[in-house]
């Protein structure tokens, strides 16, 4: 366009340049040097000359006003070729910035794999400046096996017209790599444009997150994930293949608790790693070990001869876990109740496996702790039935089925009544009496037995305050109420105490708390400090069922206690066991030099209460003298008996 107007000018001046001596006029000669000297001017650039001629009818004029109307075209025409050079530019340099700008490998190759064009990072990875790749052969920058490779899918991607992404590892590095081809008119391909990706760390990262989803973090152990993954293949495979020779184990640590609470929990952790790398070491490699979080561990044999089998190398866990570990500076002892199913044809989900090995293991822990029990599918009905139970349970407390009764103590040799032992009754509607010994474990374990425990410290501080008011002789009664672990450590029990006390406005040393040694052992320093508040409010502490659990005479010394309850399974053989008969002596001996007092409970013949009377115990409690009974014949009771 240019080169055209240009000639136009040229022309133009050529033009006047004849006028000028055809014309050879004065008259005529000025306006031709005006048209003269702006013809110049335009070819030489400068468009912004006019010819101002007045005679406007004239040819020249006509002429004059066509020059100054070039001109401005001419104006125009620049100014729009000059934008569109200038976007031109504009956008080369922001796709050359962006090809910089990129952390990726870009490079632009033709078909034999020349450099046509690199970005700085492409430069760099092959150690060069630009200028100086342009021209030279991508393959003769690669390993000898890389370059085929290169070569390969740059023939593919030639063949197939359109992009491939490849992944390539080279010098301890993974690269992701994609190839562009760049067509012709006829859609053939004339160039590649390929761009490559550093993904080492993407890649470490990733294998790192697939790591911590499907291991344990402490131990290093498969995780819950994991398990069911494999759980959920052997299964499927066991159904295909129709032979069901694998088996799911569960276990956790009978006393985790213990040490945690006594040696802290780092050497509790510390004790779960030593655990776990014991038993891997111990273990079929087939046999996939997992953790399930806290002490709870799970066993997947996936391919077991037969179920004796497994109950060996069971047995072989077993060991592994009860020798002795050295933690820190400590040897600590553990064991483990192990519940194992194995499989089925019925058995279609990971779920299904993972519920029944639980039941098994909760079985283990009740009938058999540090042993292993096997999935019986009648042990689905005991769950049932607990269930059933618990819901039961749950309604009884919030429909007021719950009740007390009271059974007398009495004060040795005399007889004569020293207060009451609160015990609590639940009357199901349909069922009738449903004893303590089935509800309150029930109780224990669902938690219920806080709101039930509430019930019956609140219920026996009212009746005894009341029983106190009308009976003002007998200001010496006191009544005891049993507090279980679960109540003990979990709910404040020096506040529920206190509020039950104000409630009834009762003074508090006519109440006794009774707590067994099973639950003081569930964490000795914080019962202590318990019971230390307890009788700083002025009341008294009895450890109940002495001599069905730890009963170690060492310890009493160590505890804040009052009394102490001789149970009756230790009472009941009194008078076959001469042995025993002295060792009850031995205990009276020492709690009273302790200045402890003695309660003999379950006392059911005379026989056993004539002895009970000679080993000096001061207190008797039994169906001999009385049952546990309803208020209303307590009172009577109160009112009847001989008080001291
Ligand atoms: P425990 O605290 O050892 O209560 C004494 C149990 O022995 C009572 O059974 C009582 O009826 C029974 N007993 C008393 N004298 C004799 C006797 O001469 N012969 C026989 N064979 N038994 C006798 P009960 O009321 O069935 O309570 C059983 C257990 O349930 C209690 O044992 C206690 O551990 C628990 N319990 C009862 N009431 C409560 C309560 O209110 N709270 C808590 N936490 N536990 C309770
Ligand atoms: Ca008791
Ligand atoms: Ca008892």
């Amino acid at each position: 366009l240019l080169a055209s107007n240009i000639i136009g000018i040229v022309v133009i001046s050529i033009l006047v340049l004849i006028l000028t001596r055809f014309f050879g006029r004065r008259n005529i000669l000025g306006p031709i040097n005006v048209l003269v000297h702006a013809a110049r001017h335009i070819g030489q650039g400068d468009f912004s000359v006019r010819v101002d001629i007045d005679h406007q009818a004239s040819e020249l004029g006509e002429l004059a006003q066509n020059i100054n109307a070039m001109t401005e075209d001419l104006i125009r025409w620049e100014s729009e070729h000059e934008r569109a050079d200038r976007e031109l530019k504009e956008s080369e340099a922001r796709i050359r910035a962006l090809f910089n700008a990129t952390t990726d490998s870009a490079l632009l190759i033709d078909t034999d794999g020349s450099f046509l064009a690199l970005n700085y990072v492409a430069a760099q990875r092959r150690g060069q400046g630009v200028e100086e790749l342009i021209g030279k052969c991508l393959y003769d920058y690669l390993p000898a096996e890389a370059a085929q490779t290169r070569k390969a899918w740059v023939e593919e991607v030639i063949k197939a017209g359109k992009s491939v992404a490849f992944e390539e590892e080279r010098d301890d590095r993974i690269y992701r790599l994609r190839l562009f081809p760049i067509l012709d008119h006829d859609g053939k391909v004339v160039q590649l444009a390929s761009f490559s990706r550093d993904i080492t760390e993407m890649k470490k990262a990733e294998s790192r997150l697939k790591y911590q989803a499907f291991h344990d973090e402490l131990t290093g152990l498969a995780n819950r994930a994991y398990l069911m993954d494999c759980l959920r293949r052997t299964i499927s495979q066991a159904l295909t293949e129709k032979c069901y020779d694998y088996a799911l184990a569960f276990f956790d640590l009978d006393n985790f608790k213990l040490v945690n609470d006594s040696f802290g929990h780092v050497l509790g952790d510390n004790l779960l790693q030593l655990l776990s790398q014991r038993l891997t070491a111990g273990i079929s490699p087939e046999t996939v070990l997992a953790r399930f979080g806290g002490d709870e561990f799970a066993l997947l044999f996936t391919h077991a001869a037969d179920n004796h089998t497994i109950l060996k190398e069971l047995d072989t866990i077993h060991q592994l876990i009860d020798a002795p570990f050295t933690v820190g500076l400590y040897e600590i002892r553990t064991s483990a109740s192990i519940g194992v199913v194995f499989g089925r044809l019925d058995y279609t989900s990971p779920d299904q496996l993972i519920r029944d090995a639980d039941i098994a293991m909760y079985q283990a822990k009740k009938i058999r702790t540090g042993g292993t029990i096997v999935f019986d599918r009648r042990m689905h009905e005991i769950i049932i039935k607990r269930l059933n139970l618990e819901s039961k349970l749950r309604q009884a407390v919030s429909q007021g089925e719950l009740s007390l009764v009271y059974q007398p103590i009495f004060s040795l040799p005399d007889l004569t009544m020293a207060g009451f032992e609160a015990l609590v009754r639940w009357l199901h509607p349909d069922k009738g009496y449903i004893p303590p010994s089935v509800f309150i474990p029930v109780a224990e374990e669902t938690g219920l037995i806080v709101p039930i425990g509430d019930f019956v410290l609140k219920e026996a501080c009212k009746q005894m305050s009341q029983w106190l008011t009308r009976y003002p002789q007998a200001q010496h009664l006191v009544m005891n109420v049993n507090l279980s672990g679960k109540q003990f450590f979990q709910a404040d029990p020096v506040e529920v105490v206190r509020k039950s006390l104000n409630e009834a406005q009762l003074r508090s040393k006519n109440l006794k708390v009774e707590i067994t040694e099973t639950t003081i052992m569930e964490n000795v320093d914080l019962a202590v400090s318990i019971f230390n508040t307890l009788r700083e409010l002025g009341i008294k502490i009895a450890l109940d069922d002495f001599g069905t659990g730890y009963s170690s005479l060492g310890y009493l010394r160590s505890f804040p206690l009052d009394s102490i309850k001789i149970d009756r399974s230790f009472v009941v053989q009194l008078d076959q066991n001469e042995k025993d008969y002295e060792i009850v002596t031995l205990i009276v001996k020492l709690a009273h030099a302790l200045g402890m007092d003695v309660t003999a409970e379950g006392i059911e013949t005379d026989n056993i209460i004539d002895k009970i009377i000679k080993c000096e115990c001061d207190y008797v409690q039994g169906y001999l003298l009385a049952q546990p009974m309803n208020a209303h014949h307590a009172e009577g009771m109160i009112r009847g008996y001989p008080i001291p």
